[in-house]
């Protein structure tokens, strides 16, 4: 089977490599220079299906009223999904497809010998007696879902991590032992090289302008030449909408515009480096900090719409607040790198994965503030319906139909 895939973040690489693991003959398209350049090049790294895409309202910045307005629809689909049927319909299919994904991941950690800065281990931070309060639901919710976790005390809590600031306001923590961190851009490069080395073409500067459905659908390419295939998988993140609403489809995909700082971890001769050993979250003030190699990544924020080339000053002044009260000292923070991207988020939580309703057109998008987290397992269930095979988990929930 022919297969063009549109877009070469981390949905895009991992399906390209599905595709052609199952003798597929892939094209794939990306309108930018590299793999994982845009949403999949600096997030948090954090792997976390026992702690998928938490419910979080983003933020409306400093949007005017009109542009406001303009995301009432959206809001109003965010509002009515935290339904308690819905919203627990939707949290059990994510847990369910993140730990697919998880599965996945490690399989083609082992098998590829691939090496992208991963470390296992989780801590759900509670800072005070209130956090520790609201995270009964969530306990209640792993043990319902048999997620191996454990709630542990602050003396373990830096026993586990030993870098943990003495003044640090940690009272407990979730810790998710099989979660962790990883270099999603780092694993995106890799799994490339394997899916070119099973035949998958990476055609890079090469923007798709309009895709036609059909038995043979096709892709139009930025010079106006159109390209035949027998299936078209969208990956293309944050940037979908536009392809698809010509066709009829208008997915209520959003940008929620989020930052990361990444600092190298300061060196103290004969003394091991400091800053943290795996992954921690900081629910409360919903910022994630976990080490990338010799480096030290804070991330976090969740503004609705906007774009990323504005890049504003608090939110990473927050980063560092928060880098420091967690781990004073441990970054060399004149080294930074700073970085904003869109997280493609639909209003429900789950990604749409499946059928477009338009003939031989297929989605991947919307996998949010998780993205990296269900990356292996939603390319595994794209892989399956384009050969005409069952997807390895229900497909309901991720269902174009359920926007509509
Ligand atoms: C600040 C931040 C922190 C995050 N932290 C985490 C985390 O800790 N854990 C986690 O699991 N997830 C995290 N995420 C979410 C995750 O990064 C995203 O969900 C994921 O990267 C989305 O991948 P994607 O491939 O769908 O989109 P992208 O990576 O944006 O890829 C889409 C690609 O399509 C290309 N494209 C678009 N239109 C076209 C076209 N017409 N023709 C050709 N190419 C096209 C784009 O150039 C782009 O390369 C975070 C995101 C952000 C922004």
């Amino acid at each position: 089977m022919r297969v063009a895939v549109i877009g070469a973040g981390i949905a895009g690489v991992t399906t390209a490599y599905e595709l052609a693991r199952q003798g597929d003959e892939v094209t794939v398209y990306e309108r930018g220079s590299s793999v994982a350049g845009e949403a999949s090049f600096a997030g948090g790294g954090i792997v976390a299906a026992g702690h998928v895409a938490p419910r979080v309202l983003p933020d409306l910045g400093d949007m005017g009223g009109l542009r406001a307005l303009a995301h009432v629809p959206w809001l109003w689909r965010w509002w009515r999904a935290g339904r308690p049927a819905v919203l627990a319909a939707n949290r059990r299919a994510l847990q369910q497809l993140a730990h697919d994904s998880r599965e996945r991941m490690l399989e083609l950690t082992r098998a590829q010998g691939l090496e992208y800065e991963q470390e296992p281990g989780l801590l759900v931070l509670l800072r005070d007696e209130r956090d520790l309060k609201a995270a009964h639901a969530t306990l209640a919710l792993l043990a319902e879902w048999g997620v191996p976790h454990e709630l542990v005390d602050a003396a373990r809590c830096r026993a586990l991590e030993p870098g943990l600031a003495e003044s640090a306001p940690v009272h407990a923590a979730i810790h998710l032992a099989q979660d962790g961190v990883g270099n999603c851009r780092l694993f995106a490069q890799q799994l490339k090289t394997q899916a070119q080395r099973l035949g998958a073409d990476f055609r890079l500067d090469a923007a798709v302008r309009g895709i036609t459905p059909g038995a043979h659908p096709g892709v139009v390419d930025d010079d106006g030449q159109a390209h035949e295939f027998d299936a078209v998988v969208v990956c293309a993140g944050a940037q979908a909408a536009p392809l698809l609403t010509p066709l009829g489809l208008r997915l209520p995909l959003l940008p929620v515009h989020g930052y990361s700082v990444t600092a190298p971890l300061r060196h103290l001769d004969g003394l091991p480096r400091p800053g943290p050993r795996a992954a921690l979250i900081d629910e409360r003030m919903g910022v994630t900090i976990a080490r990338l190699g010799q480096r030290v990544r804070a991330s976090g924020g969740a503004v609705l719409g906007g774009s990323a080339a504005k890049v504003e000053v608090e939110p990473l002044r927050r980063l560092y607040r928060l880098l420091e009260e967690w781990f004073d000292g441990a970054a060399v923070t004149r080294e930074a790198q700073h970085w904003k991207g869109a997280q493609p988020t639909l209003p429900d939580g789950p990604p749409v994965l499946g059928a477009s309703g338009a003939p031989g057109v297929w989605l991947n998008v919307g996998h949010g503030a998780s993205g990296w987290t269900l990356a292996c397992g939603s390319a595994r269930v794209l892989a399956e319906v384009v050969a005409g095979r069952a997807a390895p988990i229900d497909l309901e929930r991720f269902s174009v139909a359920r926007l509509k």
